[in-house]
Order: C-alpha cells, then structure tokens, then sequence
C-alpha cells in the first residue's frame, strides 16, 4: 500500500495539540529533548521518523542499541507474550539461560545476577548488597555523575544535586572524587587525587563509578585510575561498583563491558539502558559471596527477570553477537572520531573530541586558550543539526559537550553525512 504523504499543517497542529496536553498532565521537570520539540511517530534502526515526514538520523539514543523496533528483538517479545509471562517466583527456562548468557560475558567471579526494571533500582540494589557485605553505610561518587531518579540516587547524583533545583552540598554519607577530565586539568595528578579523596572518605560502602563517564561530559578514565579506586576503596574496607548503565553491551568497540580494559574487576557490575533496547529491564551482577549478603532477607521483584523480558534480553544479544556489533563500534567509532579530529583542525568551537567506540564527546569552547565552556553554542549547533536530520545533546558539568552514542546499527554513510552536515553548520 503507498504510504500517504504527511500533511505538514496537519502535522503541525496535532503537535500543538499534544504539547498543550503534556502541559496540562505531565510535571514541568520534564523537559522536551533537541530543542524544537519533535513529534515521533515511529522508529526504525538508527532513524526515528517524525510525524512531518522528516527522517531523523538518532545519534544519541544508546537505549535503542541494536536499533529502534530491531525486528528480531520485536519478534521474540511479541512470541513470549503470546506465551507466558508471569514471575520469577516460577522456574521457566527463559530465566537461567539469559543469566548464563550475561554471565558468560563477565570475568570470574562475577557469576550471579539480579534482574530488575530500571538503572536505577539496580543501583539502589547494589548500593544496598554493598551496604550489606561491608557494614559500612557511606559511599564515594565521581564529580558530575548521574545514578539515578530514586531519593538515594540523587543524593549520589552530584549532576543533580549540584544542578538545578539541587540542594547543592552532598549529605554527609556522601563523598565526592574530582573529575579526572584531562582536557580541562592536564596537570593534575588524577591517580593522587583518587588516594586522597577515598582516604579522606573513611570507611565505605563502596565507591560508585561509571566506567566512562556519561553525563559528567563522556570523559575517559585516566590510565590506572579505575584500578588505583579500588584498590584505595578496598582498603577502606567498601566496594567497587562499575554503573555500565550507558557504557556497556559492547558500546566501546574493544570489550563488553567499558572496564575490561582496566584491568579491574569490579565487587559489582550494573547494567541497564541497552540491556532490553528499550525494553524496561536492567541488572546487577555480583559473587556468590556479596550476592547473599542480605542475612536470609528475601530479594524479589515484581517485574525483574519475568520470561518477556528475558526473551527480549536475549534477543538483544542474539544481534550484538551475529551481527558483530562489536566490531561495527569499534570500526565505525573510530571514522567518527578521526572524522571529529578533522573537524577540530577547521573549527575553533570544537576544543576537544574524545571517547572509545560509539561512545563520543565533542567539547565545545569559546576560547582555545582559557577554554571557556560555549555551552550556547553547543545548544544552537545540536539545534542546527536537528534541522538538518540528526539528533543529539548536550552533556557536562557545563553543559558544552556534544555526545554520541547511537543506535549501534548506523552504517558508514550515516557517518560520512554527520560529518559533512556537522562541517557545513560549523562553518556558519
Ligand atoms: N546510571 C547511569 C549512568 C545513567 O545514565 C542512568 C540513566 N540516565 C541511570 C543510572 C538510571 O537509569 P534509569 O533511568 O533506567 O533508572
């Protein structure tokens, strides 16, 4: 059947009329995303559609890992729920060979998993089995880090309580390590900083810590600083957890899980996001020892690891591995980013561009020299972009860093027009 050409005024008034009922039933903390809003109407790999007709390239959706509506991942959530769905209080087969293939893709002894429905109940979990192994009650966070929309995440989200709204000092059970940011504090002894900061911090339950960091500006952990965490956090008696929310499933292009180029193990390993491509699922895996730390307390989710979720889980992996997007993140990231550098050469706005994979960040300054955040600058270029076709946002203490983390299925075209689209807005 021809598909029927949309009515931009058509398109448009429906978009008025759908803003005018978010603002009557949703919270106005709730912000629209890629500045004009956006009317979505379907999804489709690494493109969302837009009820105009326009074709949105998505460069920033890291949910939607192996694509939006990925069919395989749509069949066998459509085929499960057609079948059974009910708790984990029952034994189906779905369970335990989906924990077995997540497992397979951690190092030993990290062999027990937990599923639960968001990144945020799974860090609330992980913070609680830490608090529970360790007897200790305070915890360390990463300057500029967000862990979650739950009361205790955002009293460890210092992005939050440091922003808008925010309170702005952190409770006294909570410590803050700098920002290891090397483009902005090349001098600084970063290894130095983190011995101080967690011994400063005294007994803890763990130190809690993205292996690359997200929203405190897509920043890369120095050399030796994840291993020197915890060897320093250990020492005071808490935990390693690696929040993998944003940076896992293979999203870096060398490894499975951003930390396994640290030569770290973490006590606790959290994931989410990608985990179900949108599917709300997420995990939390840890040892056999810290896993049963609850002191015969029963741990049950109504949702978590349900025979729906877990289909849809391992269908998720089904494509990372045959497709071997792995690989694709890794080649593709790295166009992308010698693309980025090129750019940088041209384009004064652009002070640095970093990231592993398909995991990027692009900081804009005003200022080569003083390095001045252009956080408005960032906001019209994302904006610029949008109208051009491809979406993305804005992330960092300062707001001025432009991060990519698409849809894991992009091709080389998609990249190559990026690229040309980002060139001709910057030089405008
Ligand atoms: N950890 C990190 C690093 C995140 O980015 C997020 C979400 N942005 C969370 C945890 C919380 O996940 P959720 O929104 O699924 O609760």
């Amino acid at each position: 059947m021809p598909v029927e050409k949309p009515q931009i005024g058509v398109a448009m008034e429906k978009l008025a009329e759908l803003l005018e009922a978010r603002n009557q039933l949703i919270s106005q903390s709730l912000s629209l995303a890629h500045g004009t809003p956006l009317h979505i109407v379907r999804g489709e790999m690494q493109y969302l559609h837009a009820s105009d007709g326009t074709r949105y390239l998505d460069l920033v959706n890291n949910v939607s890992h192996v694509g939006h509506c990925n069919p395989h991942v749509v069949e066998a959530g459509q085929r499960q729920m057609a079948v059974l769905n009910t708790n984990s209080r029952y034994v189906y087969d779905g369970l335990t060979e989906y924990l077995s293939r997540l497992s397979e893709t951690l190092p030993d002894p990290l062999g027990v998993g937990f599923l639960v429905n968001s990144g945020s109940e799974a860090n609330e979990l992980a913070i609680r089995l830490a608090r529970a192994y360790t007897g200790n009650y305070d915890m360390v966070v990463v300057e500029g880090a967000y862990h979650g929309h739950t009361g205790m995440l955002i009293d460890l989200s210092p992005y939050k309580f440091r922003g808008l709204g925010g309170k702005g000092e952190p409770e006294e059970w909570v410590h803050v390590l700098p920002i290891p940011d090397s483009y902005r504090r090349p001098e600084a002894d970063f290894l130095e900083e983190a011995r101080t900061g967690l011994r400063d911090s005294g007994q803890v339950a763990a130190l809690l810590v993205e292996s690359m960091l997200s929203c405190a500006g897509q920043i890369e952990l120095p050399d030796g600083y994840l291993s020197e965490a915890a060897s320093c956090v250990r020492e005071n008696g808490g935990l390693l957890i690696a929040d993998e929310v944003q940076v896992g499933f293979g999203r870096v292009g060398t490894h499975m899980w951003a930390f396994e180029n640290t030569g770290v193990v973490p006590d606790i390993v959290v994931m989410g996001k990608p985990i179900g491509n949108g599917h709300p699922m997420a995990a939390v895996f840890t040892t056999r020892e810290i896993a049963s730390s609850f002191g015969g307390m029963e741990f049950f989710s109504t949702f978590g690891g349900n025979p729906v979720s877990c289909a849809i889980g391992m269908a998720v992996m089904d494509v990372i591995e045959k497709d071997d997007l792995m690989a694709r993140a890794r080649d593709l990231g790295s166009r992308f980013k010698s693309g980025l550098n090129s750019l940088k050469e041209s384009h004064e706005l652009i002070g640095d561009v970093r990231g592993r994979g398909l995991f990027l960040g692009l900081e804009m300054v005003r200022d080569l020299e003083s390095l001045a955040p252009a956080p408005e600058e960032a906001a019209v270029f994302v904006n610029r972009m949008r109208n051009a076709g491809v979406l993305l946002s804005t992330d960092g203490v300062y707001h001025n860093v432009v991060k990519i983390k698409p849809p894991m299925v992009l091709s080389e075209k998609d990249v190559d027009d990026t690229l040309e689209k980002m060139d001709s807005i910057l030089s405008r």
